[in-house]
């Protein structure tokens, strides 16, 4: 059934506030309201005992509390990481992975369904872009996911923006949804657990380094000169390296923050010590982390992941020269649930 109400999850504070002088209700309600949602992860309006009777209908009927909803859970055989459909209110669906390492939950969220960036190796990328997440469709991920970790008194630790999608082509409903998160007085969510990934695109980076949070970035690098990159990443032509190189420093600059870059080992395309050369070149005396993966499987994609030696070796010369690097576990593979995987296939 298609839902047509708005989600109470896309109101900001301040909206519930509205809703409340609209209905002439004391401001105390507003508190009520969001301290239900974020606090209590409330998953209907009939869970506030705490309100009126009259103002509970009123709720119900305008908003909807969940537009989220599930269609598939797969677990993976480690039992450590889960995937789970979702159907959006106009049919579309989004996946969403948590992931359990020792005592860290982490989940993985999406921004789009689809993303128009094209990236070959990337299962999302080779869907197409259908349409922008809204900021209360990211935010109910996240909820969706405490409720359900609440049931065995587990709670999250990390959220990663790394999911369907690219963030800084949503940035303002990805910005919104993290500040929402993070609002003390409801999910309290703390800044520096969230990373948001980007594929590079400049004018949001340096946006964002202005805004000054504290939220981590990371940014997919996956080649270290323009023909390798564009082939690669299309973006890669619109915003290319030594610009986007320029806004991490910029980055690193102004907020006195460490940037994490991403690369996926290919086998025989981006793996060789060449490469590696030519990255220390480029990110040498930036304040830094490289996470090195084995590309994960696509379907529209003959790309093969750099077997275990080469991908050391890769990892060896980094940390020779200097830059702090670490081979990232791969996880949930066979449920399609690492990273450029999710397709929100049925
Ligand atoms: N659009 C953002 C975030 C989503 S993709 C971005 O591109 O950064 C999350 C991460 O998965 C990115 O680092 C991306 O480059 C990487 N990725 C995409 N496809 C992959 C694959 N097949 N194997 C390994 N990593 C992949
Ligand atoms: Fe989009 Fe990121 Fe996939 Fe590229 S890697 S297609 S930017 S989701």
């Amino acid at each position: 059934m298609i839902n047509t109400k708005p989600s109470i999850f896309d109101l900001d504070f301040k909206d519930v506030f509205e809703f409340i002088k609209n209905e002439k209700e004391p401001d105390y309600r507003a508190e009520q309201i969001w301290k239900g949602l974020y606090h209590n992860l409330y998953s209907d309006a009939e869970s506030y005992s705490n309100l009126p009777r009259r103002l509970i209908n009123k709720l119900s009927e305008r908003y909807s509390f969940s537009n989220l909803t599930p269609l598939e859970q797969i677990n993976a055989k480690d039992g450590q990481t889960i995937k789970f459909l979702f159907q959006l209110s106009d049919q579309k669906t989004i996946e969403t992975v948590l992931m359990y390492y020792n005592k860290r939950c982490s989940l993985c969220i999406s921004t789009q369904v689809g993303c128009a960036m094209g990236c070959t190796f990337c299962a999302t990328g080779q869907m197409g872009f259908l349409r922008h997440l809204s900021s209360g469709e990211i935010v109910e991920q996240v909820i969706f996911f405490a409720r359900y970790l609440s049931k065995n008194r587990q709670i999250l630790t990390n959220i990663v923006l790394m999911g369907m999608g690219e963030p800084f082509h949503n940035y303002r409903a990805t910005i919104e949804a993290i500040d929402r998160l993070n609002d003390q007085s409801g999910f309290n969510f703390g800044a520096r657990r969230f990373t948001i990934s980007t594929v590079g695109i400049i004018p949001m980076i340096k946006k964002f380094a202005l805004e000054n949070r504290q939220i981590n970035l990371a940014v997919s690098l996956h080649a270290a000169d323009n023909d390798l990159r564009s082939a690669l990443i299309p973006v890669n032509r619109k915003y290319p390296l030594q610009e986007l190189m320029d806004v991490c420093k910029f980055y690193v600059s102004t907020t006195k923050r460490r940037i994490s870059f991403e690369w996926a080992l290919i086998d025989g395309i981006n793996d060789d010590i060449k490469q590696a050369e030519l990255l220390t070149q480029l990110i040498s005396g930036l304040l830094c982390h490289v996470n090195l993966i084995l590309l994960n499987p696509t379907n529209k994609s003959h790309h093969k992941p750099s077997d275990g030696k080469k991908a050391v070796a890769f990892k060896n010369f980094l940390i020779q020269k200097g830059v702090p690097c670490s081979i990232r576990l791969r996880r949930g593979i066979e449920i399609r649930a690492g990273c450029g995987q999710l397709a929100a296939r049925r």
